[in-house]
């Protein structure tokens, strides 16, 4: 099995918040090779940046704290707040995944606080599908990449943010991932995104970007008896596949 994984979220710092310890662990415990992808590059992220200019600082951002845990960086170039269920994105997404050829991908909640969020998800668990489909690439026109995957990727679902969907009920996770030793880095790649704890300080009076995702994993960590963990589920839907290799490869908590 190809010792690849692929995270796909929306926006440049969602993937140091919601699954990077899961992925640092994974590297350094097994070898994984990390790909660590966003939809957009945070172009409405700024009240004093064009969103050219954002994105460009955002993109370089991502790219810093990917390359802080020896992951390859991504961005899919959608717009902020455009992130949406649709042929060209699912094209795009789709390309990736046979570019990078994951056998773990990790997205988004179904369920989460933004619509990017959300669309996001939607999109990757279509790509996921299609991308061993060899007539989803042939269509006339469609420039040839890379062959199809060989099976479909084991899909996960990190947490939604502060683990609620959009009308306050609680998602829990099927399971969690110790990160405590992952902790430390992942800490270290949020240091990396300084233009969101600029926005933060002006926006919120408080640069909390690596405290509230300390919290978070902390809180994650104290319901299952360790210091700092992620919550994840897996997509168990027909045709994917059905065991945790996640589970299997960094057991539960
Ligand atoms: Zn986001």
């Amino acid at each position: 099995m190809n010792k690849t994984i692929l995270s796909v979220l929306a926006h440049p710092d969602d993937a140091e918040f919601l699954c990077a310890g899961t992925m640092i662990r994974l590297r350094e415990e097994h070898g994984y090779t990390l790909h660590i992808a966003t939809m957009t590059a945070g172009d409405c992220g700024s009240a004093e940046h064009t969103p050219d200019e954002i994105a460009s600082i955002r993109r370089a951002e991502g790219a810093d704290a990917a390359r802080a845990i020896g992951a390859t960086y991504h961005c899919l170039e959608v717009l902020d707040l455009r992130v949406q269920y649709c042929e060209e994105q699912l094209e795009k997404v789709c390309r990736l995944l046979n570019v990078v050829r994951p056998s773990i991908v990790i997205t988004h909640s179904p369920e989460d606080y933004h619509l990017d969020h959300e669309q996001t998800s939607k999109l990757v668990r279509a790509a996921t599908f299609a991308a061993p489909i060899p007539n989803f690439q042939h269509r006339p026109g469609h420039a040839e990449t890379q062959p199809p995957l060989d099976a479909i990727p084991h899909l996960y679902y990190c947490d939604p943010l502060e683990g609620k969907d959009s009308f306050g009920r609680h998602v829990p996770p099927a399971f969690r991932i110790n990160i405590g030793t992952a902790i430390e880095k992942k800490s270290a790649m949020l240091d990396c995104h300084e233009s969101q704890r600029a926005w933060l300080r002006k926006h919120h009076g408080v640069d909390n970007l690596v405290e509230s995702m300390r919290e978070w994993s902390g809180s994650q960590g104290k319901v299952c008896g360790v210091e700092y963990a992620e919550g994840y589920r897996q997509h168990l839907g027909h045709s994917y596949p059905q065991y945790n290799l996640l589970a299997k490869l960094l057991g539960t908590v």
